[in-house]
């Protein structure tokens, strides 16, 4: 029974989203185009998957396809599809509020730059909002696949803040999209230009797309995409620009991928995948809750989004299908999880997406690095989540390195064996808080002046990706602020010698040391890595630093207390001032203070901060008064 229309207000996040539709978006106008045949063809997805259980569903109109029509004289542009359709309720709820969440980062986002934000909007799906980009009014006429002719939708919007239902009587299942386009969007009733752009952004669409023939009377209709899914084609019959289509429908991506890897697997079990690495991090990459996963396909048909069993989560910035020939029409979420067929595509699939990224990083070094900076966080994660692929994954990192003088984290485990001293036996490497402090760590002072590179890593993950992992073609990762430095044949004898030398020498030192300081330290001994600095603190192998205490105590572990070794340059001028003080007082304050210095310069803060600057203040006044007495 037809109803009055009611007219019902948008959230405010549309409101302001079609604000945004209306009044900044000149430029890529025609992506209104790309999202409404995207989800026409969600649409006939959706009803294609719920007709397996349920044929009846299909009645008279078995054939799902995608009409577009241009009406000229009425001004009008419709996209239509025969599939899964909106109830009243959900044509209000889909078609007024935005029902994703990280709405507000989305908004958070947006810049001005129009050429960004028309991606962000792609990114972030908000597609049939598009429609307002070249129209002042859009109606939606809607029928469920289930609902009689009777519970039929009309839905309408000027886009002035509200919008009307009614209850209409539609033969027709499906959804048609009306747009009434605005004077200057009249170029997209072109004949010639929108057979183009439908060409475009539908060839890898699976259903047929039609439109009247040119010229032709007013039911003749023609398919003018190739309508057969993508995937399901011969490599050499694509073309990059039908991959990068199917990749912005995929991956509501608006930016081209890096790369992609298309396959067949025949034999005992069969399945396509088609995986692309995209160019920049999505906006929720970092949120737990955050979609990720493969499209599933099951013999061609649709079956469900985000099917994260097929990746691990180290790889879920891969975006893909994967369209299996073996798995059941009626597979589920849970069934997956348990499925053993889907644990072995699980891991070729793993491999597929590794080999992909080192086909990348071998041939396009400069798209790598574009990788690396969007996603290395998320990739790093798989050393310790993935033993099995370590071997494959560690040819994969890349480290900014005291051989470069800038932060770009480009240095290959194998550029650094290649460069390695015959007689060295270790990659030696830092990690601290940044990548500047890396850089500047006393504890590399020693392989400096010997010319030994040392890769510097400025990230808290660093620390814990590395206790994963202990070699790299048989040579050993050494943190060089742990234990000794393990010189090898790097040492030089002379030197062994004086340190040696100096180890006796400066047995009473050591002690008045470790007393001044008591529990704060384990030891107090001769330091063979340091060259300017006066000391440093060191860990043992084992043992946590710092930072990751204060992350894991933050989350609430308690941890056995902190002892870390106090190296000292005994060469150093303030360490030879202090060893012939005879001041005990003095000696203190001064062996704190060393002992604070060394504990900001690795973690950049000291436990009692105002302890540490009643210490240097006395220690001022007392420079000063000696000064001003001259
Ligand atoms: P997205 O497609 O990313 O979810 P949109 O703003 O494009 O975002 O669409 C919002 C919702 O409206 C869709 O998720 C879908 O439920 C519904 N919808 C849009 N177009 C159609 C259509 N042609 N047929 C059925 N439902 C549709």
């Amino acid at each position: 029974m037809s109803t009055a229309p009611e007219t019902l207000g948008f959230q405010a996040e549309v409101r302001e989203l079609l604000n945004l539709m209306i009044h900044s978006l000149y430029s890529h106008r025609e992506i209104f185009l790309r999202e409404l045949i995207s989800n026409a063809s969600d649409a006939n997805d959706k009803l294609r998957f719920l007709a397996l259980s349920d044929p009846a569903l299909l009645g008279q109109d078995p054939e799902l396809a995608i009409w577009i029509e241009n009406d000229p004289k009425a001004g009008t542009l419709t996209i239509r599809d025969n599939g899964i359709g909106m109830s009243r309720e959900e044509a209000i709820s889909h078609l007024g509020t935005i029902a994703k969440s990280g709405t507000a980062e989305f908004f958070k986002r947006l810049t001005g730059d129009q050429q960004k934000d028309a991606q962000l909007i792609g990114q972030f799906g908000v597609g049939f909002y598009s429609s307002f980009i070249v129209a002042d009014r859009v109606e939606v006429l809607t029928r469920r696949a289930d609902a009689p002719p009777a519970a039929a939708v009309r839905w309408q919007s000027t886009a002035d803040g509200q919008f009307t239902v009614e209850t209409i009587e539609r033969a027709e299942r499906g959804t048609s999209v009306v747009l009434h386009l605005k004077e200057d969007a009249k170029e997209f009733a072109d004949p010639f230009r929108l057979r183009a752009l439908v060409r475009r952004y539908s060839d890898h669409i699976a259903f047929a797309v039609r439109m009247r023939k040119e010229g032709a009377a007013t039911l003749d209709h023609e398919v003018v995409n190739q309508a057969q899914a993508l995937w399901t084609r011969p490599r050499a019959e694509i073309s990059d620009e039908e991959y990068r289509d199917l990749y912005r429908h995929i991956a509501h991506d608006g930016a081209d991928p890096l790369a992609w890897s298309h396959n067949r697997v025949e034999g005992k079990r069969e399945y396509t995948s088609l995986l692309y690495l995209p160019s920049r991090a999505p906006f929720d990459l970092w949120q737990r809750e955050a979609a990720h996963g493969l499209k599933l396909y099951v013999r061609r048909v649709f079956i469900m989004d985000n099917a994260e069993q097929f990746l691990p989560l180290y790889l879920r910035f891969i975006k893909g299908i994967v369209d299996s020939s073996d798995l059941p029409l009626n597979v589920s979420r849970e069934l997956l999880q348990q499925d053993r067929e889907v644990e072995a595509m699980r891991s070729a699939l793993t491999r597929r997406a590794l080999e992909l990224l080192a086909r990348l990083a071998g041939e396009e070094p400069e798209k790598y690095q574009q990788f690396w900076r969007e996603f290395a966080r998320v990739l790093k994660e798989g050393l310790s989540e993935d033993p099995g692929n370590r071997e494959r994954l560690l040819p994969l990192m890349r480290y900014a390195s005291t051989a470069n003088t800038g932060n770009e984290e480009s240095v290959s485990l194998a550029d650094y064996v290649g460069r390695m001293r015959p007689e060295q036996g270790r990659i030696y490497y830092v990690v601290a808080e940044n990548l500047e402090a890396a850089r500047e760590s006393p504890h590399l002072e020693l392989l400096r002046q010997k010319g030994v590179e040392v890769l510097l890593m400025g990230d808290r993950v660093d620390e814990w990706v590395m206790g994963h992992v202990t070699e790299f073609e048989g040579k050993r990762f050494k943190d060089v602020s742990r234990g000794e430095l393990e010189l090898g044949g790097l040492a030089d004898q002379a030197e062994r010698a004086r340190i040696d030398e100096e180890r006796k020498e400066n047995k009473a030192l050591l002690k008045r040391f470790k007393d001044a300081l008591g529990e704060r330290v384990l030891e107090v001994r001769v330091s063979e890595r340091l060259r300017d600095s006066p000391a440093c603190l060191v860990r043992g192998e084992g043992e946590l630093s710092a930072s990751l205490r204060r992350a894991l105590s933050a989350a609430g572990q308690s941890l056995p207390a902190d002892k870390p070794v106090l190296e000292l340059n005994v060469t150093h001028p303030l360490v030879r001032h202090m060893d012939a003080l005879q001041d005990a007082e003095a000696f203190g304050e001064l062996a704190l203070l060393l002992y604070d210095q060394a504990t900001l310069t690795e973690e950049g803060q000291v436990a009692n901060p105002a302890d540490f600057g009643r210490r240097l203040n006395k220690l001022l006044v007392r420079l000063v008064g000696q000064a001003s007495a001259v």
